[in-house]
């Protein structure tokens, strides 16, 4: 326990705080954030604040203060959970993952970087080339995710991209030999920062605002960090292995993207017409492909007709502009998946034989959304929240288990906790024919106008009786929620009220066969790589594509597959408040981050069971200046005699419990004493 520093810095472990009230919890995490104390343990738990500032907490000083330490022997900090991952990883065989949630702008990417930072400096001391070209490439990479996932401009600013999740995999040796990228892409349209000669070359304007799709958040586009953001991004690729051909592939994407998102349509009331075909012709250039195909696929689509005939139907503007934006955002879906396998043909462990080189172990890093709970919630957020109570699932599930399983190795009698299963919801998201996901899906097989507001008509008459589904239908005084558009969920992290607006498109994620069949035809091959589905014609495309939802369901699923075999340790990162302020913190807004997150559920969970565990030897070691029969050493038969005098002499014996290797103890009061002895002692 890492009461290190004073009681001036506010408790570093939530566990300690006097009472678990949100209060308390409260206070405790402004005055640790105030004092530029920017992590305080939950147990094992890291929660971390965003300080929007420089910090010098991440130098090799501290990563020599944290290699091979245990949890409490350090103040609170990443490299503490980082060691104990990579510690359980190399000693003891086990594939280990660190699981990084908060909000937008919270610190997860820059959490997930220094994770990797700090696993980087502790492995390959001998500086083994091909450990250090993983190293180099795997820490690149991400460098690279994070440019195209993450530009600062967005057409809509309440949905984003959603995750990502790394695997590193090393050797019997703990030497990293190879990674894994998954990623998980809700929000497709992202801004573009790139060299004036470039933009140049590719018919932009250095002004985004030039650009729909960029036009918000204008303002910072072009700093000069952006600037040298593109430089390390252009040098990454290269590092990776990207080819100059490639790379250039991929800068004429964006900027197609970009045009496009610019193209206008006009109608006379009969047909439809492009505004401004000069864009289509740099578009055109910039896909190789030719500017009439291009004009043709936006303003027609072709439809096999019930007696088999091919007809070229010409869009209204409406759908001409639906399809635009369909198009635009797929490109850009399409673009970021490459990228990602491209890395992964690269960091893929190759001919690795256990016979050979032993178990390979694995350390897995998430960086995902937490819960969301905006004004207006849309299928975004009722992905990333669904996303969420899988998660808890798993946490629930994960660390309960673990809990058990310890007592019961120790050999421990304890009394079970009582927890808030959220199983219900998952189901009432995700069931089979009664889920919401499932109802959905239904309305986008359903033939002829089915409106979002038809579809949550069938939400209601299905799940009327869902504990955790309500409407206001089903409950006609909430004058918060309208009869047309909304439902709401109750979550284990509280309620969300949903606009079903637009659901049923973007659970469609309608793409007209005519924009993959121009970039399948497209004389650029990275381009064409891109869209294999190109190549078939519309009689062919009768089997209906996967929804949105069940795409997401089952990465879901199957990342949470992944993440329940491994043991787990949990970043919670806070974002404190909206004005990258290194010295606000907006307490409303703070408070809500801590309820969504579940850390008061998790400081409940940990303070049930026995708050700390630890073996004799340790115990011993750093608290034997306390006991008179066991400084400067112990004439006892074990050391847990010797820890037993220690406990018996400051009269916590009932608040403790003896395992065969280890000491457990329940309140963290009681370590705490021994804590502050031992502080007035050496
Ligand atoms: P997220 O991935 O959760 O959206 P980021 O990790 O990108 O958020 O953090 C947003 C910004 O906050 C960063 O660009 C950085 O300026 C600042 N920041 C986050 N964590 C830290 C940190 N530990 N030290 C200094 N600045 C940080
Ligand atoms: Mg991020």
């Amino acid at each position: 326990m890492a009461e290190l520093e004073g009681l001036e810095f506010g408790k570093s472990d939530f566990v300690l705080l006097d009472e678990v009230t949100m209060e308390q919890f409260m206070e405790n995490l402004k005055l640790r954030f105030e004092k530029g104390r920017i992590y305080t343990y939950i147990g094992e738990v890291v929660v971390s604040v965003n300080p929007y500032r420089q910090m010098d907490i991440y130098g090799k000083d501290t990563v020599d203060a944290y290699r091979g330490r245990e949890l409490y022997e350090n103040p609170p900090h990443l490299y503490a959970v980082s060691d104990a991952a990579y510690k359980a990883m190399k000693r003891r065989a086990k594939d280990t993952c660190i699981v990084i949630s908060g909000e937008s702008g919270a610190g997860k990417t820059e959490a997930s970087k220094y994770i990797m930072q700090y696993i980087a400096a502790i492995t390959n001391p001998g500086q083994r080339a091909e450990v250090e070209s993983v190293k180099n490439v795997l820490l690149k990479s991400n460098c690279v995710l994070e440019a195209f996932g993450n530009a600062k401009t967005n057409r809509n600013d309440n949905s984003s991209r959603f995750g990502k999740y790394m695997d590193i995999n090393f050797n019997f040796n703990g030497e990293p030999t190879g990674g894994h990228i998954n990623n998980y892409l809700l929000e497709k349209v992202r801004g573009w920062v790139g060299s004036d000669e470039m933009l140049e070359s590719f018919h932009l304007q250095n002004d985004p605002a030039v650009y729909i799709y960029t036009r918000e958040g204008a303002a910072t586009v072009t700093s000069n960090n952006d600037r040298s953001s593109h430089k390390a991004v252009m040098s990454a690729l290269g590092v990776i292995g990207f080819s100059n051909e490639e790379i250039n592939s991929i800068y004429q994407i964006l900027a197609s993207i970009l045009l496009l998102g610019n193209v206008q349509f006009e109608t006379d009331g009969e047909s439809v017409q492009i505004l401004g075909l000069e864009a289509i012709d740099h578009i055109a250039e910039l896909t190789a492909t030719e500017a009439d195909s291009v004009i043709k696929s936006l303003l027609f689509r072709t439809v096999a007709t019930g007696g088999g005939e091919v007809i070229e139907k010409g869009h209204t503007e409406q759908d001409a502009c639906f399809g635009r934006d369909a198009f635009a955002k797929a490109l850009y879906e399409r673009l970021f998946c490459w990228i990602v396998n491209r890395i992964n043909s690269v960091i893929e462990v190759k001919d690795y034989n256990p016979v050979l080189h032993g178990k390979n172990t694995v350390i897995g890093v998430l960086d995902i959304y937490g819960f969301e709970i905006f004004e207006n919630n849309s299928f975004e957020q009722f992905c990333i929240n669904y996303c969420n109570e899988k998660l808890q699932q798993l946490f629930i599930e994960l660390i309960l288990r673990q809990e058990q399983g310890e007592y019961q190795r120790e050999g421990i009698t304890w009394q079970h906790i009582d927890y808030f299963n959220n199983q219900i919801i998952v189901d009432l998201v995700e069931q089979p024919h009664k889920g919401i996901i499932s109802i959905l899906d239904e309305a986008c097989l359903t033939v002829g106008k089915v409106t979002d507001t038809v579809c949550l008509e069938s939400m209601d008459t299905k799940l009327a009786q869902h504990p955790h589904y309500t409407s206001r239908k089903l409950s006609p005084t909430d004058k918060t929620m309208d009869f047309q558009k909304h439902f709401r969920i109750r979550h284990y992290a509280g309620d969300v009220t949903y606009s079903v607006e637009g659901f049923l498109d973007k659970n469609k994620d309608l793409l007209f066969q005519d924009f993959k069949r121009l970039m399948y035809n497209s004389a650029d091959p990275v381009l064409k790589e891109m869209w294999p589905d190109g190549q078939l014609s519309i009689t062919e495309v009768t089997k209906r594509p996967l929804t949105a939802a069940t795409l997401f369901k089952n990465s879901i699923v199957a990342l949470v597959d992944k993440l329940g075999c491994k043991e787990p340790y949990y970043v919670r990162c806070i974002k404190p408040n909206e004005m990258k302020s290194p010295v606000l913190f907006d307490d409303a807004r703070c408070q809500h981050q801590v309820a969504y997150l579940g850390l008061m559920e998790n400081v409940m969970v940990r303070r049930a069971g026995f708050a700390y565990r630890q073996h004799y030897a340790r115990v011993l070691q750093r608290y034997k200046m306390t006991c008179e029969y066991t400084w400067p050493n112990h004439l006892m038969a074990s050391d847990r005699e010797a820890v037993e005098a220690i406990v018996t002499q400051h009269g916590f014996q009932d608040d403790v419990a003896y395992g065969h290797t280890k000491l457990f103890v329940r309140t963290p009061r009681s370590l705490y004493t021994l804590e502050q002895e031992r502080a007035a002692l050496i």
